[in-house]
């Protein structure tokens, strides 16, 4: 502990230090100090002040490594231990100051009453129970007498009666949620038989599709759907005169079947769960798939499972409900009275059985057609979004916006693959997190799925699969994520990014986010696909196709842009021109391709040789112009001679067209090069560059292999071939 604080000024780090700690040790602490309360160890006069002192460090130690995995890592659960903390934090002053009667015990109910409707009454009484038995015991132990006293009686009813009447108002609001809660999942499960949602058209295409509103609609479609199946079922009641009409349906993934709308006269019915589709004579019209006629007289059939008691039912006809042969449920009437049902109401139990498939298959159909046009609406929309731009950054922020509008996540980011690992390229809720590179051997599972998977995946409880804890990182571990939604972004068979989608709810993305998301990416990859395309050809525009320099034109726009900037700061500019000597004679005696290889290396030669701040650009044939920011006169003559000197003993070779045939050829070349410098030589880009082909000629004409200055040449000399001559 020593070490720890000498050792670490830094508060984040004795917090994180103490995190250590207390997930070891807190429960053993609690016990102690419970334990100590109990004995009477914290009574006034009794305590040693060191071990006092000792156990409330650690205890706010503890308190602050739990406030911190709270507020650091997102956890949202406050744990029991916190509770127990909390407590002991409140209560061991209280029994050293001797204040358990003063109004600060006020704050004992406010805590335990917080308690109890946070982890539940039993947890309430159990601290309360605490509390309590810590002011009665230390008296018992101390002086043997056993009497409860009257404000300590008096304390311990307040704290149960707050702690159930809080626990109490808790727990009804709670029920409430319940059971909105499993009338939604009834519908859920109704909704099994018809997936997808019908839409309005107010809303954006994307919004239309996010899950609020899907299951808005699937709510409004159920209603549509039912209201079709009553009508059907109502009428075969009165045309039959049953007691009884019912329609079950088959719920595909537990192959249960579930009564999914009933007309009776009895005032007994209700189903106890799914039915299943054996031992019962439902599930064997079900099985076998045809009508079933059943009349007894004498006696009652065996109870039917939408009845809580036997009503006494003599007469039973069923029918299958078969979509294309499929059996997808079972229609079925009964009476109880004894009576033979005819061969027209069997007819009639089928049609009306076929009248139902067909309002199945129709809601069906139409809300696949929905959801298909929707879809392909919003991925319309996403294409749109997405098109309108061709800057990456511009994309990765679309794409996790177009997402926000259709799921519901917490953290969300866009990183592109960049050989083993990924780069983040746009993010939402993770402060910090843009640029940064991490590898897909990284602990974070994201970047192990990203790498292993070439389709969406989706994890619906983290907590469940992973033994560590990180997300992405140490450096972001989001301890509080639970549900994950990964979209590979392919692009030509190859793995390019992918989006990442997090929430601190579980099960927060369904199938049909995984499937929607799939479309998602493939738009997410095709826009940065044209971005890329976009940008090279961007490049090819400005860069010289042999040379890989910077092109003419271009080099025109750098000479302006920079003559703008050294002009505001009054800094000096100097351009050089550098013109291969004799180079006609390289391409004649080895050929123009040859010749080309000389520009390349010359090319690269010269970037070799300048600043980062520097430009260079092919400014014509054999001829390469070098701009330099903040150069004045001297430097730029010396840079040019240096230049020459290197250029000099550079050997250039040239291997041939055809690898392995043919030797290398090598040969030398020099350069002749010109130098000016604005202000002092120019007052514009134009003037510049002239005065510097002034200064080129001046080198040609004085014999080559030379650097010259503009400021050294004879001014009143014409600038023509024949007369041009060069200051000594
Ligand atoms: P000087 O010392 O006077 O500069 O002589 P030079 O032969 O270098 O000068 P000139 O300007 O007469 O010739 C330049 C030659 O460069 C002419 C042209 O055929 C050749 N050239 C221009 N562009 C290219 C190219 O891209 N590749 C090759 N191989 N040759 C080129
Ligand atoms: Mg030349
Ligand atoms: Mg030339």
């Amino acid at each position: 502990m020593a070490s720890l604080f000498l050792s670490s000024l830094n508060l984040k780090n004795v917090i994180r230090g103490t995190a250590l700690f207390s997930r070891f040790w807190d429960k053993i602490l609690l016990v102690l100090g419970f334990l100590f309360l109990d004995l009477g160890f914290f009574e006034p006069g009794r305590s040693h002040r060191w071990m006092v002192f000792l156990i409330l460090l650690l205890l706010w130690m503890a308190l602050a490594s739990k406030i911190y995995s709270i507020v650091a890592k997102r956890e949202r659960e406050i744990p029991w231990t916190l509770a127990g903390i909390l407590v002991l934090i409140l209560n061991i002053p209280l029994h050293l100051f001797a204040a358990y009667h003063s109004e600060i015990f006020l704050l004992n109910y406010l805590l335990v009453g917080f308690l109890s409707a946070y982890h539940g009454i039993p947890w309430g009484l159990f601290w309360g129970g605490l509390i309590w038995s810590a002011e009665l015991l230390p008296g018992w132990f101390a002086q043997g007498d056993w009497n409860v006293p009257r404000s300590t009686s008096f304390e311990g009813v307040g704290l149960l009666l707050f702690i159930l009447s809080i626990g109490w108002a808790i727990h009804w609001e709670r029920e409430g949620s319940r059971k909105a809660t499993r009338e939604m999942a009834e519908l859920d499960q109704q909704g099994k038989v018809l997936r997808n949602p019908f839409l309005t058209s107010l809303i954006s295409p994307l919004q239309r599709l996010s899950k609020e509103e899907r299951k808005k609609h699937l709510v409004g479609a159920l209603y549509d759907l039912e209201a079709r199946i009553s009508r059907i079922m109502e009428n075969l009641k009165q045309r039959l005169q049953v007691y009884s009409v019912a329609f079950y349906s088959i719920d595909p993934s537990s192959r249960k079947l579930y009564l999914r709308e009933l007309f009776s006269d009895s005032e007994d019915i209700g189903v106890k769960g799914e039915v299943p589709i054996e031992g019962n004579l439902i599930g064997w019209v079900f099985r076998h798939q045809r009508p079933i006629c059943l009349s007894e007289s004498d006696r009652p059939l065996e109870r039917l499972p939408h009845y809580k008691r036997d009503v006494g039912i003599h007469s039973f006809l069923a029918a299958p409900i078969l979509n294309h042969g499929v059996p997808e449920g079972v229609l079925c009437v009964d009476a109880r009275e004894t009576r033979k049902f005819s061969e027209g109401d069997r007819i009639l139990l089928e049609i009306e059985a076929e009248r139902i498939v067909d309002a199945l298959e129709y809601s069906k159909i139409r809300h696949q057609f929905k959801t298909d046009s929707e879809q392909l609406a919003a991925l319309n929309e996403v294409s749109r979004i997405l098109g309108s731009t061709l800057k990456m950054e511009e994309i990765c922020k679309a794409s996790l916006e177009a997402a926000r509008s259709l799921i519901d996540y917490d953290f969300g980011l866009v990183a592109l693959r960049q050989g083993e690992t990924y780069a983040v390229r746009g993010a939402y809720g993770i402060e910090g997190i843009e640029g940064k590179i991490f590898s897909s051997r990284e602990e974070g599972i994201v970047w192990k799925i990203l790498s292993e998977h070439d389709r969406p995946f989706g994890v619906p409880n983290l907590k469940e699969i992973r033994k560590q804890r990180l997300v992405l990182s140490k450096e972001f571990p989001l301890g509080g994520v639970f549900s994950l939604l990964l979209v590979p972004l392919i692009s030509q068979k190859e793995k390019i990014g992918g989006l990442v989608f997090m929430s601190s709810k579980p099960g927060a993305f369904t199938d049909f986010e995984l499937h929607f998301f799939e479309l998602l990416g493939h738009q997410v990859s095709m826009a940065m696909e044209n971005a890329k395309i976009h940008q090279t050809v961007e490049e090819m525009a400005i860069t010289d196709g042999l040379t890989g320099l910077y092109n003419h034109r271009h080099f025109k726009q750098l000479l302006e842009q920079e003559f703008r900037r050294v002009q505001r700061y009054q800094e000096p500019l100097s351009l050089i021109l550098v013109d291969v000597d004799f180079f006609k004679k390289v391409n004649d005696q080895y050929g123009h391709p040859a010749g080309d290889a000389l520009l390349r290396q010359m090319a690269s030669l010269l970037r070799q040789q300048l600043r980062q701040v520097d430009f260079v650009a092919r400014y014509g044939g054999e001829e390469f112009v070098l701009l330099l920011p903040k150069t004045d006169r001297r430097n730029c003559f010396e840079l040019a001679e240096r230049l020459r000197k290197r250029v000099e003993k550079e050997i250039f070779h040239y291997a041939g067209s055809q690898p392995g045939q043919g030797e290398i050829i090598t040969f030398q070349v020099t350069v002749s090069l010109g130098c000016a410098t604005f202000p002092q030589d120019a007052s514009n880009p134009s003037e510049l560059l002239e005065r510097t082909d002034r200064a080129l000629y001046a080198a040609k004409q004085s014999g080559r292999n030379r650097a010259c200055e503009f400021h050294r040449l004879d001014r009143h000399t014409p600038f023509s071939e024949s007369g041009l001559s060069v200051k000594a």
